[in-house]
């Protein structure tokens, strides 16, 4: 094994959240390097939708969470960081049948009470805008969200100066002494003063009793077409539903239509419990077509070029796990995020910086922030590291 090479921290995941992190820490001063066993972007963070949602957030800490990382993303697009990754948008949430009339209006209650940077400005039948089709029944419109596909978020982090990029690479474990952490690759180990993990569904094989499983989801993306049909995201109720209550039977597929700045659209996305990205089958598909050709008729004229899965890192509490291992100041967690990861990822890139310097979370959500710390799993910390 070749000689030993120090940074002040290593980020084990070069997916949208080990990239925020490693631009925080890089732009703190930091010598950072990014280590990935394929290369950046290349599972969820490539794979996704790409919300940046309140909306879709269950109530309660995460909603709280999602809001602050929404005006935090804001802020760093608006200062060239995130340009042309991020972009504000409206969205348009929609429902057919009582499940999802009822979804509706529990979002409306829980945007109303957050008072966050999300604002419903409309609620009514689908002619509040003219391309609805007849499988919409009650149209919500918000103001304030917005989309960021996760590789230009990803190109857009690690593009920063002190970064150093290692892959392909695959981490295959790591050792903590007196004077800091080494990290075991293929052909060498690297040391560091900290090492951040950030590896989405793969965490479980460094930390193996985490409880995180994969969920599937399958997305397709149609030809360009002409720009501007559809104003913004437009997104089943069923989606909701599935995001915060994980029913086993949904009423209705939970279809999400985002309209790309090429003209195309990326519809997704189901939820399935596996995690195999190569596994795309028509009839769900098909389920996901059906749905958002009835909300949205001109899609019946396109075609379909791509089909893809993404697997979600999903946590048995449904909540992300953030923060350093319960007596181990020098190695940090930040997985778990299931279908939220792009829009906390501004968020948890801060945040996790504050931690590897020492200082304490910011304080208007250092609350929410404890409620997921590694430390909840109590019983997965004594058999993991003793
Ligand atoms: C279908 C779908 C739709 C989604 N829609 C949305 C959405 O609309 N909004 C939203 O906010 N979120 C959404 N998400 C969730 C979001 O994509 C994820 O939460 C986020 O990308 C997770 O980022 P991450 O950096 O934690 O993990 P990942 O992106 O999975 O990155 C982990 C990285 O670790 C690397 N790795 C694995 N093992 C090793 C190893 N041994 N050594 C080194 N590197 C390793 C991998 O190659 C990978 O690059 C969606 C996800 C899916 C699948």
């Amino acid at each position: 094994m070749s000689a030993e090479t120090h940074y002040d921290v290593i980020i084990a995941g070069a997916g949208i959240v080990g990239a925020s992190v490693a631009w925080h820490l890089a732009a703190s001063g930091a010598r950072v390097a990014v280590i990935d066993a394929i290369g950046p972007a290349a599972a969820a963070s490539g794979a996704s939708d790409g919300a940046v949602s309140v909306a879709s957030k269950k109530p309660g800490p995460l909603a709280r969470l999602a809001s602050a990382s929404l005006l935090y993303t804001r802020e760093l697009a608006s200062q060239g960081v995130l340009a042309g990754a991020f972009h504000a948008r409206p969205s348009f949430v929609f429902g057919q049948g009582e499940a999802e009339l009822a979804a509706l209006d529990a979002l409306v209650a829980k945007l109303r009470a957050i008072s966050g940077p999300v604002h419903v400005t409309g609620d009514g039948p689908a002619a509040q805008l003219a391309c609805l089709g007849p499988g919409v029944e009650r149209l919500i419109t918000l103001n304030g969200e917005g989309h960021m596909p996760g590789h230009k978020a990803v190109r857009a982090y690690l593009s920063a100066p002190g970064i150093t990029p290692i892959w392909p690479a695959p981490i295959h474990g790591f050792d903590i002494d007196d004077r800091g952490v080494t990290v075991h690759l293929a052909d060498r180990r690297l040391r560091t003063g900290h090492l951040v993990s950030a590896l989405g569904t793969a965490t479980t094989e460094l930390f193996p009793t985490l409880p995180i499983m994969p969920r599937a989801g399958q997305l397709f993306v149609t030809d360009r077409g002409a720009p501007g049909l559809l104003p913004g995201s437009l997104t089943a109720a069923a989606y909701l539903v599935a995001k915060t209550e994980a029913p086993d039977v949904l009423p209705l597929p939970p279809v999400v239509i985002d309209p790309l700045t090429t003209g195309q659209f990326l519809i997704g996305s189901s939820r399935e419990n596996h995690a195999d990205p190569n596994r795309v089958d028509f009839s769900t598909l098909r389920r996901l077509m059906e749905r958002s050709v009835r909300a949205l008729p001109l899609l019946a004229e396109r075609r379909v070029i791509r089909a893809f899965a993404g697997i979600r890192a999903a946590v048995s509490d449904s909540l992300p796990i953030i923060g350093n291992l319960p007596g181990e100041t020098r190695v940090t967690l930040a997985t778990g995020f299931e279908g939220d990861g792009i829009c906390l990822s501004a968020l948890v890139g801060r945040e996790i910086a504050r931690m590897v310097h020492g200082l304490p979370p910011t304080d208007s959500i250092a609350a929410d922030l404890a409620t997921l710390s590694p430390a909840r799993f109590v019983d997965a910390r004594q058999e993991a590291w003793g």
